[in-house]
């Protein structure tokens, strides 16, 4: 079986926007492939963080993706930190990366903007990290949104610069990894402004949807959300960025195809469809949640699974990274 690798790092509550662009396309092709997920916690500390609330976090992901359907009988799910492999792949890899390549991402320079003078290292080296998690499960393919694209490209361009300076053509040191990005749900939108990605770290609540949000937050979420006054509701004008993101939430939590979804909010108007899609979210997330209490419930559970990712992806792990150490030359220790 070819192998998945993909994460989500715990710097807040999850979202739609993780939801509908990562989560639900792993659990969709989890059969299919030998998985690794993890909750990526060292790139959570690329941005300034809490350390009275990032282990909790951390934990709250990992049963996330018990809740949203990962099934243990194909995936390993485990807390990135807990490997060390992560941080000296990493190392080995920052120095056969030039600089600039790091300078120019767009994740990099829209949330230095935010940092101001105080921008780490870290958010610099975010995406070398990102190739490090990758690239130490062999892995073939990466489901995620659209946003990590860029990362994805860079993550194929150490492969290639890796290999290039310290294997053979024949027998390559790294596996070159594909993106899988699904076209639907790929870019959810921020639910007050739609030209900007949903995000866990928008300082405004009301810009998202989390995937633990109760009922009556939901319905205030949407009821406050941006719209615009033109009559009608339709896909595809770019003058309504609000209008093509509420009715693409709409389509994919509803399970409909694009078409018919067309053809019934043609004529809605806002007073209309809210409503409508507010029903439809809560009753997506409803089971979600209800699982996921009861994971967070059995802590003892929690950590075996953990502890059983741990395990599992360690030795995969420790495997990739001594193949790399090899073959830059360093001394085997003794
Ligand atoms: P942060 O604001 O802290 O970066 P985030 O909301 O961007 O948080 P990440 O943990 O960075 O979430 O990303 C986890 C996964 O969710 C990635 O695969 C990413 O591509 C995907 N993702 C994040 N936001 C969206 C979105 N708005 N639409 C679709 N996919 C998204
Ligand atoms: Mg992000």
């Amino acid at each position: 079986k070819q192998r998945i690798l993909s994460g989500v790092q715990p710097t807040g509550n999850l979202h739609l926007g993780n939801y509908l662009g990562a989560i639900r396309n792993w659990v969709e092709v989890q059969q299919e492939y030998d998985n690794y997920f993890c909750v990526v916690d060292l790139h959570a500390i690329t941005v300034p963080h809490d350390p009275k609330t990032l282990a909790e976090n951390s934990y709250k992901i990992a049963a996330l993706y018990l809740a949203c359907g990962i099934s243990l009988d194909h995936a390993n799910i485990f807390i990135q930190s807990h490997i060390s492999a992560h941080s000296e792949l990493t190392w080995l890899l920052n120095c056969i990366t030039p600089i600039n390549w790091l300078q120019g991402m767009i994740q990099f320079k829209e949330k230095a903007v935010k940092q101001g003078e105080n921008v780490g290292t870290g958010l610099l080296d975010y995406p070398v990290l990102m190739a490090a998690d990758i690239l130490l499960y062999d892995a073939d393919k990466v489901p995620v949104g659209e946003d990590q694209k860029q990362h994805l490209e860079l993550t194929r361009d150490l492969v290639i610069r890796l290999n290039d300076q310290f294997a053979s053509p024949d027998e390559p040191v790294l596996k070159m990894p594909d993106p899988l990005i699904r076209k639907d749900g790929a870019r959810v939108m921020s639910l007050t402004d739609g030209t900007k990605k949903m995000s866990k770290s928008d300082p405004s609540e009301l810009s998202r949807i989390n995937l633990l949000d109760d009922p009556d937050t939901i319905a205030k979420k949407i009821k406050k959300c941006k719209t615009d006054p033109m009559r009608g509701l339709e896909f595809d004008n770019p003058e309504r960025p609000e209008c093509q993101n509420l009715l693409t939430l709409y389509q994919l939590l509803s399970g409909q195809d694009k078409a018919s979804v067309s053809r019934d909010c043609a004529s809605m108007g806002w007073g209309q469809f809210k409503p409508l899609l507010t029903e439809t979210t809560i009753e997506v997330l409803r089971p979600i949640q209800q699982t996921y209490t009861q994971v967070m419930d059995d802590k003892g559970y929690l950590e075996s699974v953990l502890k059983q990712g741990r395990e599992q992806a360690e030795s995969v792990a420790q495997e990739t990274l001594s193949r790399v150490k090899t073959a830059m030359g360093f001394s085997k220790p003794l």
